[in-house]
């Protein structure tokens, strides 16, 4: 039985590099054209599994070409497809325009991501596991019923609320996590999203009112956490970055496997952040994403960030 289940979207991010953005009625030629697998949900289940977690993956995807390469590029990661949804139509895409200056614009295509429903998720599919992961980019119905499955499965629910929104403390019920990064925080919130270390604390704070455990991440600040044990600041290791993203991605997933094999939040923090760290040294989504054996080769001989 895997330890970690994953609730979330499966993409894939086509990729073409432009001087500038097209304005409308223009067009422009582009690089060729690149795949890469993404989507919150599958970089978080990749991610966890290589921190060392045994995860499964609950998912809808397509029946186009991309379906099957995503299914196979998860199997390669060694995570648990069986329980992957398959419809008939597209899965789900995002097209991403890349400007010289490095700048994006995306259209996400939300596709398959859509028609994962709440009946979808059987309760034999989340019995003996240990930590649901759940993000937002999957019908909010769908993901309210995971995290209502997890709890009545005794598991640590975790919620990665991105993209934002607001969540009422009705919607954030069976949630025992909650993770988001400064700008989510002020969305969840409904405030001006906080800055700096002691405007963080404050917001975890609050949304400590909704939930009862809350990390923020900060960037290359670093990030809080609150829980019922107290608050506290875990600074970011200090490397050279060459592209952030996924770096919430990495810290999430490394979060959930430490959690899943029961270490207290606070020393999962550090190897998160190392994972968030590790994963801004090299380009991309999933290939950035760091092995558990390369973290302890990262934390070793680091006392502290
Ligand atoms: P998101 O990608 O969701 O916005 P963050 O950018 O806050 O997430 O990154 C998550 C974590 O990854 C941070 O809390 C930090 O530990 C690590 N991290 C991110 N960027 C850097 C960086 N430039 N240097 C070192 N660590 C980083």
């Amino acid at each position: 039985m895997p330890d970690i289940i994953v609730v979330g979207s499966i993409n894939m991010d086509l990729v073409v590099r432009v001087q500038r953005h097209p304005l409308p009625g223009e067009t422009l030629l582009g690089s060729d054209y690149q795949t890469f697998p993404g989507g919150k949900g599958a970089n978080q289940a990749v991610a966890a599994a290589r921190a060392g977690g045994s995860v499964r993956m609950i998912g809808c995807l397509g029946s186009d070409s991309f379906g099957a390469q995503l299914l196979e590029g998860l199997l390669q990661d060694g995570i648990d497809t069986h329980w992957i949804k398959r419809v008939e139509g597209p899965s789900g895409v995002a097209f991403i325009v890349v400007n010289a200056q490095g700048q994006n614009s995306i259209i996400v295509a939300p596709g398959s991501n859509y028609r994962l429903l709440p009946e979808d998720l059987k309760a034999e599919v989340f019995r003996g596991a240990k930590v649901i992961l759940l993000q937002l980019e999957v019908p909010l119905p769908t993901v309210l019923e995971a995290a209502r499955r997890g709890k009545e499965a005794g598991t640590t629910v975790i919620l990665n609320a991105a993209p934002a929104r607001s969540l009422s403390a009705d919607a954030l019920h069976d949630v025992d996590l909650l993770v988001v990064n400064e700008f989510e925080a002020g969305i969840v919130l409904e405030q001006k999203a906080p800055q700096g270390i002691e405007e963080a604390l404050a917001a975890a704070q609050s949304l400590r009112e909704r939930v009862s455990s809350v990390v923020i991440t900060l960037g290359a600040e670093g990030c809080v956490w609150a829980d019922t044990s107290g608050q506290g600041y875990v600074p970011a290791f200090q490397v050279q970055p060459v592209d952030t993203t996924a770096a919430g991605d990495a810290f999430v997933g490394m979060l959930a496997s430490r959690l899943a094999k029961g270490e207290a939040l606070a020393p999962a923090l550090r190897w998160a952040s190392a994972a968030g760290a590790l994963a801004t040294t090299q380009e991309g989504a999933q290939p950035s994403l760091p092995t558990e054996a390369e973290v302890e080769s990262f934390l070793a001989g680091r006392s502290s960030p």
